[in-house]
């Protein structure tokens, strides 16, 4: 069983990802978790079921959906990065 979002999210993640964003793997984790919490599973159980699920991906504007949380993810995560890393504030 997977969901196909989280294919989608990481590759729109990699597309969308602002130059200036600390790209670890930390970060990376942030902002696809933050993404995938807010949006609807498509659960799908093997290749059959892939090729109709990604037929259906394509009907109904997911990835609108998934651009604009994951612009907001970035925001999120950006405005509080974690300790030693991009953006974070000097000191502490
Ligand atoms: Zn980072």
């Amino acid at each position: 069983m997977k969901n196909l979002l989280e294919d989608l999210v990481a590759q729109e993640y990699e597309r969308l990802r602002p130059p200036d964003f600390c790209g670890c793997p930390q970060c990376r984790d942030d902002v696809i978790v933050f993404a995938l919490n807010r949006l609807p599973p498509r659960y799908v159980a093997g290749n059959e079921g892939q090729v109709i699920a990604n037929v259906a991906l394509h009907r109904d504007q997911p990835v609108a959906d998934v651009s604009m949380v994951l612009v907001e993810a970035f925001r999120r995560v950006g405005s509080a990065p974690r300790p030693g890393h991009a953006g974070a504030a000097s000191g502490g």
